[in-house]
Order: C-alpha cells, then structure tokens, then sequence
C-alpha cells in the first residue's frame, strides 16, 4: 500500500475493446493494494447522461463497483464526460471531485485539474466550456431524448477532433502560460503544490515557478491503440509509468 495512482484520458468507449481490457488489467492488479485511485477526466470518449445504458457502460460500472468496495475512486470531469453524475457515482460508489481539488499525499500538496481549462488561448472552447459547465444548461441538456444528446456529443467530439494538430494526436491547444499561472496563483506562494493534469496527450514534466517559488507539472500520458500509462504517488513523490499491451 501507501501508493495512489492517478490516470486521465482514458477516452474509453465500446469502440476500445484492447483498452478497455488494459483498464481491467489494471484493476485487477490495483485493487486492494493501493489507497486510491484519482481519475482526472475523459475517463469515457463520451458521457451523454447517466441514463445512458449499453453492455459497454454496464460493464464498466460493474469493474467499478467491484474495486470500489475495496479501494476508493476519486473522479474528476473532462471535456468528454462532464455530464456523468450522480446516479453513476452513486451506482459505482466513486467520489465525485470538484476542480481544482488540492490533496495531500504522504505529506506533499498536489493541485489536480483535468487540464482544459489550462488553455486559456482556445477562447471558443472556453466559452463552450463555462456554458456547458452551468447546472442550468446541463439540466436542460439532460432532459433533451437521448437521440438528440448523441447528436450533441458528437458535435463536442468534433470541436475536440478538428482543434488537433496535424499529427492527429494533440488538441491544438496546449495549456498556457497564463493559464498555469491564474491556477497557481490561487495556492499557499510560499509552499506551492506540484499541478498534476491531463488533457493535452502531451505527457511530460514541466518545471515552472510562481514568485520565485519553483513547482513541477506533470502531465498525465493519455491511453491509445496499444498503450496507456499512470503516474504513482508515494512517500517518495510521482514516479511515471507506461502501459503497453
Ligand atoms: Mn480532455
């Protein structure tokens, strides 16, 4: 024990059957012998409600709800599944996290975001994003028939598709500098938490500092095709690892 795993951009669906299987893999291997389990966003490709039901989702609540009676879940919202809510998590007994979500691990800060709203320079995706991050507008999404909310997503998969670079991987935008400095600027200066997101598929350590204050950023490997990977956090810090099938 004594180690917390985190993972991000999963982007699971029932058209990820190899990474699907690489999750359960984890899982199993995971569950019992970590503390917990932090999934920082678009865990899902897509979440259109939690009404929403399919063998696929069946399935995955029921890996969840598995672990979870052994090992707590912590999961934050991504651009991808920002509709999945309460009904889900009460099914699968995951913890549900506000962002920015400040915790401590064996004694060090880490501040956890999904990361999208780190790309500050992507004006319409962050119209998009305040819009669709109001209770009012969800609520009225959530009620619309669950044929006119797949139209929906596939339009908000669009906008993520057509905002990649020509290496097909990357959204456009990466996360700015003003973005990270907005987000940090709101912790304690004198002893700033390590920023840890995902997001942009630009896995990595960034070293930064705030007022002269060094702090570390480390960016969440996306899983695709044949390979994922997960930061683990222990007593000695974050140690990076890499999946592959
Ligand atoms: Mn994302």
């Amino acid at each position: 024990m004594n180690t917390t795993i985190l993972i991000s951009d999963l982007h699971l669906s029932e058209h990820t059957p190899a990474l699907n299987q690489l999750f359960k893999q984890c899982l199993n291997q995971w569950q019992g012998r970590i503390d917990s389990l932090y999934i920082l966003g678009d865990f899902f490709d897509v979440w259109i409600g939690d009404d929403d039901d399919s063998n696929f989702i069946r399935e995955i609540k029921s890996l969840l709800k598995q672990f979870t009676s052994h090992t707590p879940i912590y999961f934050m919202h991504g651009n991808r599944d920002f509709l999945l809510g309460k009904q889900f998590a009460a099914e699968t007994d995951i913890k549900l996290l506000e962002a920015p979500q400040l915790v401590n691990l064996y004694g060090q800060n880490y501040l956890l975001v999904h990361g999208d709203e780190l790309c500050t320079d992507d004006i319409a995706y962050q119209q998009f994003r305040a819009q669709s991050r109001n209770p009012l507008w969800q609520m009225a999404v959530l009620h619309k028939p669950i044929a006119e909310r797949r139209m929906l997503a596939g339009q908000i998969r669009q906008m993520s598709e057509t905002r990649k670079n020509s290496e097909g991987k990357s959204e456009i935008s990466d996360v700015t500098e003003n973005g990270i400095e907005a987000l940090i600027s709101t912790q304690n200066h004198q002893t700033l938490p390590t920023l840890i997101h995902g997001h942009t598929h630009r896995p990595a350590i960034h070293e930064h500092s705030y007022l002269n204050q060094p702090f570390k950023r480390y960016v969440i490997q996306d899983w695709a095709n044949d390979y994922g990977g997960y930061l683990a956090v222990d007593a000695q810090g974050v140690h990076v690892h890499e999946l592959k099938l």
